[in-house]
């Protein structure tokens, strides 16, 4: 990862980039937990249901249903580089091709038809805001998610996240695609309750087809944190994608993989769409255009992942709801 891919100028990772910060979640680890979504993502996963995740910097939204037109035109005035402007029919549109992320207009829009996804905060503030719902994390054993994007692309920000997490005895979850150096991905797992982490595909060539990067990376950091953290509850999903990884051969592929890492938890994740308004308030397409999962495919294939893997196999993964905290372990050596 280059340096400048980095959030700039944030000393021993105090601050960084978050586009979200969503409150009461069930879904991502046990409990009630919190769930701190990192800007920056290596990848380009042509499904990727959060597009605003994967550029680093804070990006500009445009949502036509709320702008006011003619009327209004407040934005105008404030972009240097003309991006805005009506059309013959009196319709606001923003130039993507011209526009330079400046966020000026932002806060000239009444009704936040232009909207900025990202902002700059401190590990501190963000734990501020985690914080205030411990009550419900020590009743439902639930805590804190840290997802994106990949917190990765922000190591020592999501570093720090963590280790103020831990200052507050806060239980501690990392989502990762697994595509990063290995010594960051090393010291976030020291400071970690647990690690969700993504296998895509085990056919390298598809892989880079449809992330834009090789598995190599990946497949070799999952290894890694097996052998050096052998407590750490780590739960592998997948995302089931029509026509990229949803055939029998291809997860059974995946589940050879982690079968021999013992106590590794497993989870198909079937594709759904939830992602693609944001192409369009973004400006862009929407990559896989009109694909759906097939009934038959997930009855197929899941029956397969539940009859190999037994109790390994579902939601969350069984090692979540038995484990005792692991919080700064000390990693194998
Ligand atoms: S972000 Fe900056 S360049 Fe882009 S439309 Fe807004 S003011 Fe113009
Ligand atoms: S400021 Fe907002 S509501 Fe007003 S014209 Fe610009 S985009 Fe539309």
């Amino acid at each position: 990862m280059k340096s400048s891919e980095r959030a700039a100028g944030s000393p021993a990772g105090e601050e960084g980039y978050v586009f979200n910060i969503q409150r009461y979640s069930l879904h991502d680890g046990d409990g009630i937990r919190t769930l701190v979504f990192l800007k920056g993502c290596p990848l380009r996963c042509t499904w990727c249901s959060n597009p605003e995740s994967q550029g680093l910097l804070p990006e500009i939204t445009f949502d036509g249903r709320k702008c006011l037109g003619e009327d209004c035109g407040f934005c105008l005035a404030q972009c240097p580089s003309h991006s805005l402007a009506f059309d013959a029919h009196g319709v606001m549109r923003l130039e993507t091709d011209t526009c330079r992320q400046c966020l000026q207009c932002v806060p000239a829009c009444p009704t936040h038809a232009l909207h900025a996804f990202g902002q700059r905060i401190t590990a501190r503030e963000v734990m501020d805001i985690v914080e205030a719902d411990s009550l419900f994390y020590a009743r439902s054993r639930g805590g804190v998610t840290l997802s994106g994007g990949e917190p990765l692309m922000q190591a020592d920000f999501a570093l720090s996240l963590l280790r103020e997490a831990g200052k507050r005895h806060i239980d501690t979850l990392l989502e990762t695609c697994g595509y990063g150096p290995w010594p960051a991905l090393q010291a976030l797992a020291g400071y970690c309750d647990g690690i969700y982490f993504d296998i895509k595909s085990l056919d390298d060539a598809r892989h880079r087809r449809f992330t834009g990067r090789s598995n190599h990376r990946i497949l070799a950091n999952l290894l890694a944190l097996r052998r050096h953290f052998p407590s750490l509850p780590i739960h592998v999903r997948t995302p089931l994608i029509p026509g990229f990884n949803d055939t029998r051969d291809e997860i059974a592929r995946i589940i050879d993989f982690i079968l021999p890492l013992a106590d590794v938890s497993y989870e198909i994740l079937p594709y759904h769409r939830l992602g693609s308004d944001k192409y369009r308030l973004l400006g862009r397409p929407y990559p896989p255009g009109d694909i759906h999962l097939p009934e038959e495919t997930l009855a197929n294939i899941i029956p397969q992942a539940r009859r190999r893997l037994g109790r390994r196999y579902g939601p969350k993964g069984a090692r979540f709801m038995e484990e005792p905290s692991n919080k700064a372990n000390a990693p194998a050596t």
